[in-house]
């Protein structure tokens, strides 16, 4: 049976180059990168050369690169460390945002009464940059500013040197959890006026459970997990060395053809917009996700009012498609979606659906999602 996967959004298949560097680690390297011995230090070397290819692509030193089990633990290293070691008081942001900044920031708000301030947004899902700048220019408690480059559901994103530079304005510190767009849009931090940035290299076809946080040079701040002093003491523990490899080899491939596989991915994403809109008049796009300007990587569907709507990612299941309804809870139930909520776009009577795309989709992928799509959304006729 044909099954197309269209859940990039919520990770993306390992690239085979990036299997097999990783292989060649597991089967050729297994020393402990803190031993001083000869195996320990050619594991030290893939380490620190990963680093060092890492930080030439986005700009940095690499000792601004702090290696991490992934994008939550990146999100939730750069709120901690804002209010821990840089006397932050108070943090804007948005109830938009991934689990891991939201629920950071009220750990930060219950723990150290550190004040929480959501930024509005407009209806079609943009941040309200004048709402941020009103806020910024009330009070003087120092702040951190935590906003996502992409939204993850929605695709609306904010363009982070606008950002950076009203951040700068204000003096406050910047924190954007690119996941999304990491490997997936150019980004050269010599560019950028930002303080952390978060990383996961499952999301461009690098391996789950490595990421890091990027921090600016001139912060100090202190580790959120102590223990040997690895990561010049702000990560302690064994450094996963194979996942360090990958996410190294997969941030290569990614942006060594960055330009032709946007180019691919924009013409499934549009493909498949246009045959949605083509099969189901009153079909609609929250967060205006069918726009050239949103993450070209997701398309959040709103469908017309249907009898199947309550089963719709089901539904699609059953018929070979992978998709998301909403973000996915640590036992795999759909929570829906608290993105919709929060932006007003929820709505009980219709199905919201994301699919989301990567190099490796394809024009069959497209045409099965909307035969499927046809066949679960097919009018109802008004006879029993
Ligand atoms: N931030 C965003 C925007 C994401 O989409 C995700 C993954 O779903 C995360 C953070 C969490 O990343 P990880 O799965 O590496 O912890």
């Amino acid at each position: 049976m044909m099954y197309a996967y269209l859940d990039n959004a919520a990770t993306t298949p390992v690239a085979p180059e990036v299997a097999e560097a990783m292989m060649e680690v597991y089967r050729t390297v297994h020393g402990n990168p803190s031993s001083s011995h000869a195996p320990g230090r050619k594991a030290k070397a893939l380490v620190e050369t990963s680093r060092r290819d890492l930080a030439k692509r986005l700009g940095c030193t690499p000792r601004c690169l702090c290696f991490t089990s992934g994008g939550t633990e990146a999100d939730n290293h750069a709120i901690q460390a804002a209010v821990g070691s840089l006397g932050v008081r108070r943090l804007v942001t948005s109830a938009a945002e991934h689990s891991a900044v939201i629920k950071a920031s009220e750990f930060a708000g219950e723990q150290a009464n550190v004040e929480v301030v959501h930024v509005k947004h407009h209806a079609t899902g943009d941040v309200d940059l004048e709402d941020l700048a009103r806020i910024l220019a009330e009070g003087s408690a120092k702040t951190l500013v935590s906003l996502m480059h992409a939204n993850n559901e929605l695709g609306v994103m904010i363009d982070l040197k606008e950002v950076g530079a009203l951040c700068r304005q204000y003096g406050a510190l910047f924190h954007s959890d690119t996941v999304q767009t990491m490997g997936h849009y150019p980004l050269d931090l010599n560019d950028v006026d930002i303080d952390f940035l978060t990383c996961s290299a499952h999301k461009f076809h690098g391996p789950k459970g490595i990421g890091f946080l990027y921090i600016n040079p001139e912060l100090r701040v202190h580790g959120m997990i102590v223990g040997g002093g690895q990561e010049r003491a702000l990560r302690g523990g064994t450094e996963n060395v194979a996942g360090i490899v990958g996410l190294a080899k997969a941030m290569e491939l990614a942006f060594e053809h960055m330009a032709s596989h946007a180019a691919h991915v924009r013409r499934l994403k549009a493909k498949l917009a246009e045959g949605l809109r083509g099969l189901l008049p009153g079909v609609s796009f929250n967060g205006c996700s069918d726009r050239e300007d949103r993450l070209y990587t997701v398309l959040n569907v709103k469908f017309p009012p249907h009898p199947n709507s309550g089963l719709a990612v089901f539904l699609l299941d059953l018929e070979g498609v992978a998709c998301s309804g909403g973000s996915a809870c640590s036992s795999g139930a759909t929570m829906g979606s608290h993105v919709l909520r929060a932006l007003g776009y929820h709505d009980p009577a219709c199905a919201s659906v994301r699919f989301s795309f990567s190099r490796y989709t394809t024009d069959a992928d497209i045409d099965h999602a909307l035969d499927s799509v046809a066949k679960i959304f097919a009018p109802v006729s008004a006879e029993v």
